[in-house]
């Protein structure tokens, strides 16, 4: 008999190429999940998400679909196990997210953390009144979530309160409608989030803080020239804190344990100095990423090969999100013409 996969859910919103924030907090997960043969999993480019706070610019959203899809590939995920799919392309979504939306207060969206965070961000976008669109995205990623019975998600720690809200609406669907719909639970990786290279808390595509996967060798080396160190340290033989310092985080995620060791001794010390500690810290995320950006560069020359997968993946996952929409609306009374 055919062993029963778990599905995962997951996505990104199109806004931008992929950073190593992604990669640690969400895609080496995921390929992890892809290869355990435990899991099937859908990937989600959230190009109507991405439009909720970038509804003027959608040529943005549009040329990092491609970009995003490559990030992929770059990184490991296999099309032949993993759907990658569009959600622009499925209207199931479109329609769940408006049964939901009966199932959601307005209060409960404020007072959800990662909206409040986010909109603090986008003052320039939204000024002091928010759209309908922005504030309701939590209801259309659950929408995301459970049209693809989504059991499991693998995110970064700042969409946690977006999964909650999404378990809040399951169940209360369930509960007017009937168990219908399933549960899904977050997978957080071990490092949950990742900061920017200004410190900022999170590293992200909107924040111009990141790394890119798909950065040059010499914008690593200048991004990581740039980055956030101890403020008190003046001088090469001033006494350092690696606690307060990016280029001691990020050494932490590239460099072998005996080479973090030495930096953070020597810089407590006042022994090294952070131009030297910064050089061998982009050297070594250089090579760490190598065989990412050489894979890249294959599908960049091969353009046709990721509308292909774009096209297939989206065509499976309709499938599946019409199968889904189905058993919704049957527990919800709208199954009118059902077998005439
Ligand atoms: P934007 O700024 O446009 O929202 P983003 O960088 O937040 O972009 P998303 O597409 O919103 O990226 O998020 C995709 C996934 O990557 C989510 O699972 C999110 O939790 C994860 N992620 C994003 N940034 C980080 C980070 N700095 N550390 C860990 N995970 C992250
Ligand atoms: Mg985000």
């Amino acid at each position: 008999m055919e062993k029963k996969l778990k599905r995962i859910l997951t996505g990104d919103r199109p806004t931008g190429r992929l950073h190593i924030g992604h990669y640690f907090g969400s895609l080496k997960n995921r390929v992890e999940m892809q290869n355990s043969g435990e899991y099937e999993q859908f990937i989600e480019i959230a190009d109507v998400q991405a439009l909720t706070d970038n509804f003027n610019n959608p040529e943005k959203v549009r040329s990092n679909v491609r970009e995003v899809v490559k990030d992929y590939l770059s990184i490991g995920i296999d099309p032949n196990k993993t759907t990658i799919f569009l959600q622009s392309m499925i209207p199931e979504i479109a329609e769940l997210t408006v049964f939901y939306s009966n199932l959601v207060t307005i209060a409960r969206l404020e007072r959800n953390p990662t909206v409040k965070t986010e909109l603090a961000q986008k003052r320039d976008v939204f000024g002091d009144s928010v759209t309908y669109g922005f504030l309701g995205y939590p209801v259309s990623q659950a929408a995301d979530i459970t049209c693809f019975e989504g059991e499991y998600v693998p995110v970064g720690e700042d969409q946690e309160p977006l999964i909650e809200q999404c378990r809040e609406i399951v169940r209360k669907f369930n509960s007017i409608y009937g168990e219908t719909l399933v549960e899904p639970k977050i997978v957080l990786s071990k490092t949950a989030r990742i900061k920017g290279l200004d410190g900022n808390a999170k590293m992200g595509k909107s924040l111009g803080n990141a790394i890119y996967l798909s950065d040059s060798e010499d914008e690593i080396r200048r991004k990581v020239m740039g980055a956030l160190t101890d403020p008190n340290r003046i001088k090469k033989d001033d006494l350092g804190n690696p606690d307060i310092c990016m280029v001691a985080y990020y050494h932490k995620l590239f460099s072998s344990d005996e080479a973090v060791r030495k930096a953070v001794e020597e810089c407590k010390k006042g022994e090294r100095g952070c131009v030297a500690c910064k050089k061998e810290l982009a050297e070594n995320i250089i090579e760490y990423l190598r065989p990412i950006r050489e894979k890249r560069a294959y599908y960049d020359a091969h353009p046709e090969e990721i509308d292909r997968i774009l096209m297939e993946g989206t065509e499976k996952a309709r499938q599946t999100a019409k199968e889904t929409m189905k058993k919704v609306k049957k527990a919800m009374r709208l199954d009118y013409f059902e077998g005439v």
